[in-house]
């Protein structure tokens, strides 16, 4: 099929892209190509913002665990030092002696104020406070009973304790923990303890100002697996022994680090980020819940997964329905071409395609240097035959003599076309004049032999003449010649009586 857009046709590609097209199968597959490749890109530019999004929250989880963490550490060794400055002032020889203002000085020297300080006190080894930083004449109070107290009275290594949270005494039940040194008789015998207290409270205020997502918590684990505190705070109670679950051995093996788990707490998948505190038995944690990391992006996954799939049903859609449209006019095209090419009333080529296929096999026969013959065909006394039967019937007969005709075509290359009216041609290539004559005769011999009764006529049945030319065409030999030949054959088969054969 000749292209019919010229525009079209001018792109160097276009006819084979069309050719591609036209041949329908290759439609589908660059439709599929096209959905697949846009599939396959939105799917990489997700997958690396997944794994974007993944890398700034675990960079930004150790950030802030570190900002922290060293916030944390620095106020815990600020009151450790007080502790070591009290340790040191019970040292010196003759306290016991000075005015009470003066050893309240040397023992509380040190006592910085720190941010989550709740109280400093010194123990005797009954548990009673002898000392207070908060006054200089010490607040009333027992604390025989805490761990942070019986923990240096039955061991001596103990040495700096963090102690499990407990609600204070001395400050209405506020939650707190502490940390505790031992207090030593010159001869190694216990003295008592001198502990710091800081208020949890302090702490949660400050992990509350993280602003942390939905699903998130910070902790503070001591190093033995006692939970300190957590914000917020559900699941285990302050002060519960955490070390059986993985995640908290997890915490507690490596100085830092972090790794994705499931809580045991509520069973939601977290990243843990973790890291122990410099000098100090405790374990800071930050864990934010997976889904909370990803719920920006999901978000954007989302659209831009319905987007690529919107596209790639377009693409589909739209090659479906170019595929469809193609096939249809491609259909209509190829009917068109056959109309245009066959005679109507006999179903035989036309003159047009006669003229097309004889230029094709005279400039064929001229390369290859073979005989081309043609047969022109007339049906003998038909205007009298339509005078007398009516052209219903004559066309009948035309039809019979036009299948007669076909029925003779034995080779692949014989042509056979109406030529117009009751005249028809046919084109024998690579045959030369006894093989057309014998074809003559053939046709001649099967239209009499129908037997159609033709009164009119002197044979009594209808009949044919025929006029045969061959030809193998010289350089520069028109086609028109060969024809003009076998029309003159034909009119000497007429004037010869007809229903017979005349070859030029
Ligand atoms: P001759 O033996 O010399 O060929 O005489 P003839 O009558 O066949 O030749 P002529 O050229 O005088 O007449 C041809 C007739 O063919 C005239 C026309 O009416 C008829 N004819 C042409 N086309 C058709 C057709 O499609 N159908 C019918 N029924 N008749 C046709
Ligand atoms: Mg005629
Ligand atoms: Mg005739």
């Amino acid at each position: 099929m000749p292209i019919r857009n010229r525009m079209w046709s001018q792109w160097p590609g276009a006819k084979l892209a069309l050719r591609l097209i036209r041949s329908g199968l290759h439609l589908h597959i660059v439709a599929a190509v096209i959905a697949a490749s846009i599939f396959a890109l939105s799917g990489t530019v997700l997958w690396q913002a997944r794994q974007d999004t993944w890398h700034e929250a675990e960079e930004a989880s150790h950030n802030l665990l570190t900002a922290v963490a060293r916030d944390i550490s620095t106020n815990m060794e600020l009151l450790d030092l007080a502790l070591k400055g009290v340790v040191q002032g019970l040292a010196y020889p003759g306290l016991a002696q000075l005015p009470p203002e003066l050893r309240h000085l040397i023992l509380f020297d040190r006592v910085a104020t720190t941010t989550y300080l709740g109280s400093i006190l010194v123990l005797d080894e009954s548990g009673k406070v002898v000392a207070d930083a908060a006054s200089v004449k010490p607040r009333t109070g027992d604390f025989a009973d805490r761990d942070y107290f019986s923990v240096h009275r039955e061991r001596t290594d103990a040495g700096l304790y963090v102690s499990r949270p407990y609600k204070s005494r001395f400050r209405n039940g506020d939650i707190s923990i502490a940390i505790s040194r031992r207090l030593a008789h010159p001869d190694g015998r216990f003295a008592g303890v001198v502990i710091g207290a800081l208020s949890l409270s302090h702490i949660e205020q400050a992990f509350k100002s993280l602003k942390l997502g939905r699903d998130s918590a910070v902790s503070l684990f001591r190093s033995d697996g006692v939970l300190l505190t957590r914000e917020p705070l559900i699941g285990p109670e302050l002060g519960q022994d955490l070390s059986a679950s993985a995640n908290v051995q997890r915490f507690l093996r490596e100085p830092s680090g972090s790794f994705v788990g499931t809580s045991a707490v509520d069973n939601v998948e977290r990243l843990f980020t973790f890291k122990a505190l410099d000098n100090l038995p405790v374990v800071f944690t930050l864990n934010r819940a997976v889904d909370d990391i990803f719920d920006e992006w999901q978000d954007r996954a989302l659209v831009l997964g319905l987007i690529t799939a919107l596209l790639c049903c377009a693409v589909v859609a739209l090659a479906a329905l170019f595929q469809r449209e193609l096939r249809r006019r491609t259909a209509a095209e190829d009917e068109l071409a056959r109309l245009a090419t066959t005679d109507g009333l006999t179903g035989l080529p036309n003159r047009r395609a006669f003229d097309e296929a004889f230029e094709r096999e005279w400039s064929q026969a001229a390369r290859s240097g073979h005989a081309l013959s043609l047969l022109f065909v007339d049906v003998d006394f038909f205007k009298r035959y339509n005078d007398r039967y009516g052209h219903g019937e004559g066309d009948r007969v035309l039809r019979a003599v036009a299948e007669a005709i076909s029925g003779s075509l034995k080779r692949p290359d014989d042509f056979g076309a109406r030529y117009g009216g009751e005249e028809f041609t046919l084109l024998l290539p690579a045959t030369d004049r006894a093989g057309a004559e014998a074809m003559a005769e053939a046709i001649r011999a099967a239209v009499m032999a129908l037997g159609l009764a033709h009164e009119d006529s002197p044979h009594r049945v209808v009949t044919v003449s025929v006029g045969v030319a061959g030809a193998v065409p010289r350089p520069g030999q028109r086609s028109q010649s060969l024809l003009q030949s076998a029309d003159t054959a034909l009119y000497r088969a007429k004037a010869a009586g007809r229903n017979m054969l005349q070859a030029a």
